[in-house]
C-alpha cells in the first residue's frame, strides 16, 4: 500500500508536541510492515538544507486568483528506516520538504514569540496541502492513502475530494482515499474568510466542503466534512469529542460523521522509551531487576537539589505549561493545589516544562519557597527521561488529553500515573482499587484543586500504607504493551475499511486498482525524479487578513475526588487518615 503522510510536524525535524512523534513512529511501523510510506512536511527555517537532497526543478502549485506558487523540494530518508550496515532496518520512509521561502523561511512553525499565530497561516498551510499533490506529480508516485494530520493538513482531503477526485481533473488521484487524524480538537485553524479565495476552490466549496464557521474559515472543520474517514488518537477521546463538553463546537460535525469516525490509541517509541535500553538514564532496568530505578531516583534527587532519600515518594511532571494540562488548578495563584500538596504531604515534587509566562513565574516562585518542590523551566529530552525513571508517581491533571504519551512512558518505567479521567488517560490507566489491589494508577474525574490534592494524597497514603499494592501496580504497568505495531495494524484496518467504503480494491501489487483481491504488502521502488535545472523559489503574494485561533473548553462532568489523603509529617504514617475535602484556598504565596 502506498501511503502519504501530510503533516506540519515530524520528528526529528519539527516538533511542538505528540503529533510529530506520532507521524514518524506510525510511518516507520507501517514501513516495517512492508508498506511504501512517504511523509511531506514544510521546510522550516531551522531545517538545514545542507543535510537534505534537492530534487531537480522548481515545483509550481496553482492557488486561487491565478497565483502560481513556486517552491523547491528537498528529500531525505527518515532516520531509523534507512538500511545501515549490520542492522536490519525497514524500507526507507522518504520524507519530502516543501521549501517555500516566503511561507516557511521564518522562525517558528505556527507562530513566534512576537506573533503567536502567524497572520498568513491559512495561506501557508493551504498552499502546503495543495503542494502535496504537486509533489506526487513531480515524483510520479500516487498514494493509495492520503493521511492528513490536524488542521494544518486538513485541507488536503478537501482538495482531494473537490479538486483532484472529480471529473475533469488529472485522474491521478481517482483511487486515493483520505484519512484525517485529529491530534487535538482544540486547534482548528480558524481564519478570516477573505483568505478563502487564495485556496482556489469555488465558493460553493466554502459551504459544501464545510469551511464555513460563523462566517469564518475553519480549516479543520472542512477536513472533518471532506475526509473519507476521520479518527482521533484514543477511543475515549473519540467519544468525548462528540459531546458538547469536549467538542470545541465541532461535536455536531463529529456526531454527523459518527459512522466514519473512530479512535486509535497512539503507541510509544519503545526504542527510545524503554527502561531496559534507555541511554539517557544512569542505569537501565526492567521489572526483573529494579536497581536501576532506585539509582535513577537518587540521580533525580541530586539533579534537582532535593534531599537524597529513597523513602520519600517523588511526584514528577513533564509538561507544556498550558491550560490544557491542568496547570491552572495546580499552580494558579492563590488557589492552585501544588503549594498545599508540598506543604501537607511528605513528598518531593519535580517539574520540567515550559509555556505560559504566568505559570513559569508561579512555578519559579513556588520552588523558591518550598524545599520539596523543584522545577526546571525549559525543554530537555535527558531530564524528561530521568523524571520518568526516577519518580514514583507522575502527575497529569489534564483538562483534556487526546491521547497523552507521558502516562504510557510512566507505566512502562514503573512510575504510577496520577491522572484526571479524560481522553486517552482513561484508555491507558486503570484506577487503583483499594479492596482488590488492582489498577495501574490513581484517577479523579472533576478538575479542581481539591480533586488533585485529594488524589495525590490518596496515592501518597497508598505509598506509605499499601506498599505491596504499589509494587504490584508498578509491575502491571511495566508489562503493558504500548508498541506502535499494535496501533499501526489498526490504521491498516482503517485504511482497508476506507477502501471498502469507497468501493476501491487494492491489487496484489499493493496499489489501488480494479482487481478483486485486497492485500496489504508490497514494496515500491524509489520514485523516478524529473531531471534538469535546479529548483528555485519564487515569492508568493503577501497575505492579507488576520486570523483567529482556538478556544479552551472546560470539562463539565461531575467528579469524585478519591479517598484518604494522608497528611503531612515525615516518616511512615501507620493509619489511614481521612482526606481533607479541599485544598486550602490560600497557597500562602505573596508577590
Ligand atoms: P502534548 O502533545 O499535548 O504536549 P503528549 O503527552 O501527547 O502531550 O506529548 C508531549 C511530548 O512532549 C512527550 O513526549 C513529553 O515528554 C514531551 N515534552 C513536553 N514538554 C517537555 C519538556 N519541557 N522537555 C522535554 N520533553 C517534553
Amino acid at each position: 500500500m502506498k501511503i502519504l503522510m501530510v503533516s506540519s510536524e515530524a520528528v526529528p525535524w519539527a516538533k511542538t508536541g505528540g503529533l510529530a512523534d506520532m507521524v514518524s513512529a506510525l510511518s516507520i511501523s507501517l514501513s516495517k510492515m512492508g508498506h511504501d510510506v512517504r511523509v511531506v512536511i514544510p521546510r522550516y527555517y531551522n531545517i538545514d538544507r545542507d543535510k537534505l537532497k534537492l530534487l531537480p526543478d522548481a515545483m509550481g502549485t496553482p492557488m486561487g486568483s491565478g497565483i502560481q506558487e513556486w517552491s523547491a523540494v528537498y528529500t531525505t530518508d527518515m532516520p531509523g528506516t534507512a538500511s545501515q550496515a549490520g542492522e536490519a532496518k525497514s524500507n526507507p520512509v522518504k520524507v519530502y520538504f516543501i521549501d517555500h521561502e516566503i511561507f516557511f523561511g521564518r522562525n517558528g512553525i505556527y507562530g513566534s514569540p512576537t506573533e503567536t499565530d502567524f497572520i498568513d497561516n491559512s495561506r501557508r498551510f493551504s498552499f502546503f496541502c495543495r503542494a502535496a499533490f504537486q509533489l506526487c506529480r513531480k515524483i510520479k508516485w500516487y498514494p493509495d492513502v492520503l493521511h492528513a494530520h490536524d488542521w494544518p493538513a486538513a485541507v488536503a482531503p478537501v482538495y482531494l475530494k473537490f479538486a483532484e477526485r472529480v471529473p475533469g481533473a488529472g485522474g491521478e488521484f481517482k483511487k486515493t482515499v483520505s484519512i484525517l487524524t485529529i491530534h487535538n480538537l482544540g486547534y482548528q485553524g480558524i481564519y478570516h474568510k477573505d483568505n478563502f479565495d487564495y485556496l482556489g476552490l469555488g465558493w460553493d466549496v466554502f459551504y459544501n466542503g464545510g469551511f464555513e464557521d460563523w462566517s469564518m474559515l475553519n480549516m479543520l472543520k472542512a477536513g472533518l466534512y471532506s475526509a473519507d474517514k476521520i479518527n482521533t488518537v484514543s477511543p475515549n477521546y473519540a467519544n468525548e469529542t462528540m459531546t458538547q463538553a469536549h467538542g470545541f463546537r465541532l461535536d455536531g460535525v463529529l456526531r454527523y460523521r459518527n459512522a466514519d469516525y473512530c479512535g486509535i490509541l497512539n503507541g510509544i517509541d519503545t526504542d527510545v522509551w524503554n527502561p531496559s535500553k534507555d541511554k539517557l538514564i544512569p542505569e537501565t532496568y526492567s521489572f526483573k531487576n529494579m536497581d536501576g530505578k532506585a539509582k535513577a531516583k537518587e540521580t533525580l534527587q541530586k539533579e534537582f537539589g532535593l534531599q537524597v532519600n529513597p523513602d520519600v515518594p517523588i511526584i514528577g511532571m513533564v509538561t507544556r505549561l498550558t491550560d490544557q494540562k491542568g496547570v491552572g488548578d495546580l499552580f494558579g495563584p492563590t488557589y492552585g493545589s501544588a503549594w498545599s500538596i508540598c506543604r501537607d504531604f511528605n513528598v518531593q515534587m519535580v517539574l520540567l516544562g515550559s509555556g505560559e509566562y504566568w505559570c513559569e513565574s508561579e512555578i519559579s516562585g513556588l520552588a523558591s519557597r518550598l524545599s520539596n518542590f523543584k522545577a526546571k523551566i525549559g525543554y530537555s529530552e535527558k531530564i524528561s527521561h530521568l523524571i520518568e525513571a526516577g519518580s514514583d508517581f507522575f502527575l497529569m491533571p489534564s483538562s483534556y488529553e487526546p491521547c497523552g504519551l507521558n502516562q504510557m512512558y510512566s507505566l512502562v518505567y514503573g512510575t504510577l500515573p496520577i491522572v484526571r479521567a479524560t481522553g486517552g488517560l482513561v484508555d491507558t490507566v486503570e484506577n487503583y482499587n483499594e479492596k482488590t489491589g488492582e489498577g495501574t494508577g490513581f484517577m479523579f474525574d472533576y478538575l479542581h484543586p481539591s480533586s488533585i490534592y485529594n488524589t495525590v494524597g490518596w496515592a501518597v497514603w497508598a505509598w506509605y500504607n499499601k506498599r505491596n499494592d504499589i509494587e504490584k501496580m508498578k509491575m502491571r504497568g511495566m508489562k503493558k504493551d504500548f508498541t506502535w505495531e499494535t496501533s499501526a495494524q489498526k490504521y491498516i484496518e482503517l485504511y482497508d475499511a476506507t477502501f471498502k467504503a469507497q468501493g476501491i480494491s487494492i491489487s496484489k501489487a499493493g496499489s489501488a486498482d480494479d482487481a478483486e483481491s485486497v492485500i496489504v504488502k508490497p514494496k515500491k521502488s524509489a520514485p523516478k525524479q524529473s531531471s534538469s535545472t535546479a529548483a528555485k523559489a519564487k515569492p508568493a503574494d503577501k497575505p492579507k487578513t488576520a486570523d483567529k485561533p482556538k478556544a479552551a473548553a472546560k470539562p463539565k462532568t461531575a467528579d469524585k475526588p478519591k479517598a484518604a489523603a494522608k497528611p503531612k509529617t515525615a516518616g511512615k504514617p501507620k493509619t489511614t487518615a481521612k482526606p481533607k475535602t479541599a485544598a486550602k484556598k490560600s497557597t500562602g504565596k505573596k508577590k
